[in-house]
């Protein structure tokens, strides 16, 4: 039997109609560092059709790629909705990557037009397929070899005031993301309007982040990173307004801005809490607007947690993710069972359990599917409506099995769902055939109040094969043998590292993850002895 129900394509269109006129009065605030910019959804709406209808006169038509190189600003939300919503695919560009990453990701993904914040121009990459250039803010426009170069706003001006919408079939493509590369290359994900779509209802959902149109979502995770985790389309699908720190990363411009617009809601990686937790304890301020905060994208210190709810009354929530998973694979709400403080912990301190839809099993390295008894550590894999099945123009058969999207991530899972990560299989520190877990020595180091930050590395060793490195960060002189005391107090005594690095900083990604690539890399030049 056919149901009776009417064919309707989940699409970017649909979430940016909904949001223009049903949550129209919501606003997008960009950050300038002392003031705020707001545009309400109605208004952003308006400049994503005149965007529209500009990128259209610049001949863009059919699947044709639009590249941003931008900030969490409101021309990158007006790029969010107006390219996929006109039927183009918004391929979001990392502005942190090294030059060459950059140039061969806009090769790769056949860029034609780039729009790109003014600042930014000196990282603009360049690719054979780059015919236009529309840049954001600039007090004079640059001339660019072999584009055309424009300026956004007089681009706006010019363009029609509506935009005819097309209905984009839901399985077509919407936008592209490359992965960030922290273990291997960047491979490109090519997310559907569909997977979009359904991917911003489970992020308003309350098993999820809870979105509604009382909330105002502070973004940090940059808008080239997984999409910003789908803020900015849930946010338009259950018209919570969006809070957009524009270049404005560090912890103190961060601080003032949370002060200043009263987010309920965030979401970033843990370096950028930890950074925000720092400057709290040292000099205050005014978080209490916020409700929760959303922390994922790499494990979350239980320090971290602790830190924010003990001495500043916000709850962390972790959640874990990949671009390949648009990013929402589980979230670490505790269950209803779970009734006390005591009894929430473990939940709340793993990474959590999925959304209906998105599956997790843990299979063995010859593939064998593992029990879920929340003890035998495998290898996570996961499918979903809004899991990559491939990578863009790339065959990758390792990264998948039957179907099924292999994370790379070790860790266990228990009969009711809950995942928790022992470590990625390419930083887990093998030790005389035992597994040391580097997630758990960075954790149970963070504890330490001196301890800012800390990245454990596998190094080769005659004898064991490999042994730790912790490189460290400190907030006070403490010697690396008073650590170690403090660390053999929480974990088995062959796992404490023999070798250490004090560093200023731990290197990090391109998205703000710690870069123990390039830990290890200046390890093998003999910079961490
Ligand atoms: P990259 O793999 O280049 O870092 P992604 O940002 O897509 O790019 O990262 C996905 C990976 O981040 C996951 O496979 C996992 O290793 C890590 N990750 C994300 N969330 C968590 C979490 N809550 N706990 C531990 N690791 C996490």
């Amino acid at each position: 039997m056919l149901s009776t129900m009417q064919r309707h394509q989940l699409n970017v269109t649909t979430l940016l109609r909904h949001g223009a006129t049903v949550h129209g009065r919501s606003e997008a605030v960009t950050w300038t560092g002392a003031t705020a910019r707001r545009t309400s959804y109605a208004a952003t709406a308006a400049r994503a059709a005149r965007l529209a209808g500009a990128l259209r006169a610049l001949g863009v038509d059919g699947d044709q790629r639009v590249a941003t190189l931008m900030w969490n600003q409101q021309e990158h939300l007006e790029a969010y909705l107006a390219v996929p919503a006109m039927g183009a695919v918004l391929h979001t560009l990392n502005l942190r990557l090294p030059a060459d990453q950059l140039a061969h990701i806009a090769r790769h993904a056949e860029d034609r037009v780039v729009i790109v914040s003014a600042d930014l121009l000196p990282v603009l990459p360049a690719a054979p397929s780059i015919e236009h250039v529309v840049v954001v803010g600039a007090a004079e426009l640059p001339s660019l070899p072999g584009v055309l170069v424009h300026d956004y706003e007089a681009l706006l001006a010019t363009a029609p005031e509506r935009f005819d919408w097309p209905e984009p079939d839901e399985d077509s493509a919407a936008a592209l993301c490359y992965t960030s590369g922290t273990t291997g290359d960047p491979k490109g994900v090519v997310y559907s309007h569909r997977s979009v779509y359904l991917h911003s209802m489970q992020v308003c959902l309350p098993e999820a982040l809870g979105l509604s149109d009382a909330d105002r979502a502070l973004v940090v995770v940059p808008m080239f990173h997984a999409m910003a985790w789908g803020l900015p389309y849930a946010a338009f699908l259950a018209g919570s307004s969006l809070l957009l720190p524009g270049r404005y990363l560090q912890a103190a411009p961060l601080a003032a801005f949370i002060a200043a617009e009263r987010p309920t809601t965030a979401g970033a990686v843990p370096t950028v809490w930890a950074a925000l937790l720092a400057h709290l304890d040292a000099e205050g301020g005014d978080v209490s607007s916020l409700r929760e905060v959303l922390v994922g994208g790499a494990a979350c210190p239980p320090a971290l947690m602790t830190g924010f709810e003990e001495r500043h009354g916000v709850r962390v929530l972790a959640a874990w993710g990949m671009t390949e998973t648009s990013p929402l694979g589980t979230v670490a709400r505790p269950p209803q069972y779970a009734r006390t403080a005591e009894q929430q912990w473990p939940y709340r301190n793993s990474a959590g359990r999925p959304p209906a839809g998105v599956r997790l099993r843990l299979t063995a390295e010859d593939g064998t599917v593992l029990p879920q008894d929340g003890v035998t550590v495998g290898e996570l894999e996961v499918s979903g409506p809004w899991v990559t099945g491939s990578y863009h123009l790339v065959e990758a058969p390792d990264s998948f099995r039957d179907g099924w999207l292999r994370t790379g991530d070790l860790g266990t899972l228990t009969a009711d769902g809950f995942l928790r990560l022992t470590d990625r299989a390419k930083d887990v520190i093998k030790s005389g055939g035992e597994w040391i877990s580097s997630v758990e020595l960075e954790n149970q180091l963070m504890a330490h109040p001196a301890v800012r930050e800390a990245a454990v590395i596998g190094v080769p060793d005659r004898r064991w094969d490999e042994r730790p490195l912790a490189a460290v960060v400190l907030t006070e002189p403490v010697a690396p043998a008073e650590l170690a005391v403090f660390l053999g107090e929480r974990i088995a005594r062959w796992q404490l590292p023999e070798r250490w690095a004090v560093l200023a900083e731990i290197p990090k990604t391109g998205v703000g993850k710690f870069d123990k690539k390039e830990l290890r890399a200046r390890y093998r030049a003999g910079e961490l002895d």
